[in-house]
């Protein structure tokens, strides 16, 4: 058990002494009481995290095998494009940042961005087989 766990188990006893509390009246309390100390004691990086955007289990979904959701209307698609992005008024990048994606996070379904890495592992497989014959020449 954590000293937050402990203190907050205190002031909860204190409060049941008090005032007649049934169990899950002080089991609420302890845990909010624990919580807020952690966050106190934390400082500003708890409320950074409370305050993170989006839930990003949401935006992970958004991008299945045979279609990628557009978050802002819900409509699918195998690639987000551009000019659909631009009807919300908004730019890839700018879609991205909204909602908390990396940057250059591929807007394309898992099935054609499997295809792109496949083509793009040939193509460089390709190069290398190139050169290397150049280098013999
Ligand atoms: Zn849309």
């Amino acid at each position: 058990m954590d000293d937050f766990l402990k203190q907050a188990l205190e002031l909860a006893r204190a409060q049941a002494s008090v005032r007649v509390m049934t169990e899950e009246e002080i089991t609420a309390f302890v845990t909010r009481v624990a919580n807020s100390l952690r966050a106190m004691a934390s400082g500003e990086e708890a409320t950074m995290e409370s305050v993170a955007p989006v839930a990003s289990e949401d935006v992970k979904k958004s991008v299945k095998e045979k279609s990628v959701t557009c978050l802002e209307c819900g409509k699918s698609f195998k690639i987000l494009t551009k000019r659909h992005l631009a009807q919300h008024g908004l730019t890839t990048e700018e879609y991205r940042a909204k909602y908390g994606m990396k940057k250059g996070t591929a807007l394309v379904c898992k099935s054609l961005q499997r295809e792109r890495r496949k083509k793009m592992a040939e193509m460089q497989l390709w190069e290398r087989r190139r050169k290397a014959s150049y280098k013999k020449v």
